[in-house]
């Protein structure tokens, strides 16, 4: 890079902004991470898939040690309602969990430049140089200011505020079971797999994500909850707050945590099991949204903070990493002409962003909305730029 080193602020210290802050770091940027949480993001989360152009930049410079953060499967299988195996195929998929991909990434950050309890509450652009405003009355001035402030983004806020997250009609139950909780027909029926059930307009999964103490098997119980009172009543916590986009785990009313008990009857009987011994299942509102543009003035954004993507096809963290990825190319290239850097950038990741999009919506809606998800299409397949590009064995 060119002499002048690019002063960087990335907003959000989750997995988006840590890949972005330490790639840019790598080329030559000073970059400080401004996280709104006062606590560091340990403990909390479930399941994540890897995906190769997630790590391969961590591992090609000594910073991940892939058989350490995760786990694997070589098979993927569908089972009937009744538990028969309806099909199988290999697949060469690795899983992590967040508390554990976030860990080895913020371990490479320099602390001193890594700042919790930064809450962004505005930005000053100016031909020169970018100025970020904290809720704690600081300031500070950048050459480039990084939104990866996540789905939902103080940063796109004060770029397009009349986005919102548009809901897609359904929830995703979540929940994880250490490995040593598991009743016996889940044991013997999921571990070592990624396994699926597809449903009338519903469908299932789990998949073993490494834990503290061992293993933890994570499972995703898309369901449809119609828009308005249900909905509402379900995202309502044990304290009456109303959420909108997800319910942690301890805040879901136990008359809705039972009634998923209840229903999980339908269900493979090794899920069934699964499900009603997973003590704090919790709810992530699935929803699409996208941004018109990545880039204004000084600032651009990245990760969920432009895309948030339905969770099908397992692409949110690999697509941080991409935007991150040929975000430090594009800088490199262009040396401390940061708005060239952003020019140069744009175009490929929006059009990935629309993309990756499109192509898990369609996902979503054969899933839950028309039923015409078919077990084994190669069309579902977890990827990035296209199906199955998720499985390690191809790269
Ligand atoms: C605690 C946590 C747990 C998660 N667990 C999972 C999981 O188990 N499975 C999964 O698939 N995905 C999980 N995700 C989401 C996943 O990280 C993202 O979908 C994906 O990796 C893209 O990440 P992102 O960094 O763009 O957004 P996010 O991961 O959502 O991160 C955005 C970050 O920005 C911070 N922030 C927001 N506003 C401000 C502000 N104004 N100033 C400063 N900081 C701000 C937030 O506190 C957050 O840490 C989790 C996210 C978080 C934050």
């Amino acid at each position: 890079m060119p002499p002048g080193r690019p002063r960087v602020a990335v907003i959000g210290g989750s997995l988006g902004g840590l890949i972005t802050g330490l790639q840019l770091r790598d080329v030559g940027c000073e970059v400080d991470i401004f996280e709104r949480s006062p606590v560091p993001l340990e403990g909390r989360g479930a399941g994540i898939v890897l995906h190769p152009v997630t790590t391969r930049y961590f591992e090609d410079h000594g910073l991940l040690d892939l058989g350490r953060v995760s786990s694997s499967a070589r098979t993927l299988r569908y089972l009937t309602a009744t538990g028969e195996v309806l099909l199988e195929e290999p697949i060469a998929y690795r899983f992590t969990s967040y508390a554990t991909l976030y860990a080895a990434l913020v371990d490479f950050f320099d602390p001193s430049r890594y700042h919790l309890g930064k809450d962004l509450v505005d930005v000053a652009d100016g031909p020169a140089e970018i100025r970020a405003l904290f809720a704690d009355g600081g300031d500070r001035s950048f050459d480039l200011l990084v939104g990866a402030d996540g789905i939902r983004s103080t940063v796109r806020g004060l770029l397009f505020p009349d986005l919102r997250p548009a809901y897609a009609g359904y929830v995703g139950w979540r929940g994880t079971l250490p490995e040593r909780e598991l009743p016996t027909r889940a044991r013997e029926e999921l571990r070592d797999l990624l396994t699926y059930h597809v449903g009338d307009r519903t469908h299932v999964l789990s998949y073993e994500i490494p834990a503290p103490d061992g293993a933890s098997m994570n499972w995703v119980w898309y369901r449809n909850v119609p828009d308005g009172g249900e909905l509402a009543s379900l995202l309502t916590d044990r304290s009456g707050v109303r959420h909108d986009l997800s319910l942690p785990a301890g805040g879901v009313r136990d008359a809705h945590v039972d009634e998923l008990r209840g229903s999980a009857a339908e269900l493979p009987p090794a899920f069934t099991d699964l499900i009603r011994a997973t003590r704090e299942p919790f709810v992530q509102v699935i929803v699409d949204l996208e941004v018109p543009a990545m880039v204004r003035g000084r600032v651009c954004l990245v990760g969920d903070a432009a895309f948030a993507l339905r969770p099908h096809i397992a692409a949110g963290t690999a697509k941080a990493a991409a935007d991150a990825r040929s975000l430090a190319e594009a800088i490199d290239a262009a040396g401390d002409d940061v708005p060239a850097a952003l020019a140069a950038w744009e175009p490929a990741q929006l059009a990935l962003g629309r993309a990756t999009t499109a192509r898990t919506r369609e996902v979503g809606e054969r899933a839950q909305v028309t039923g015409t998800f078919r077990p084994g299409d190669p069309d579902v397949a977890f990827g990035l730029y296209r199906p199955k590009d998720g499985n390690y064995a191809a790269h």
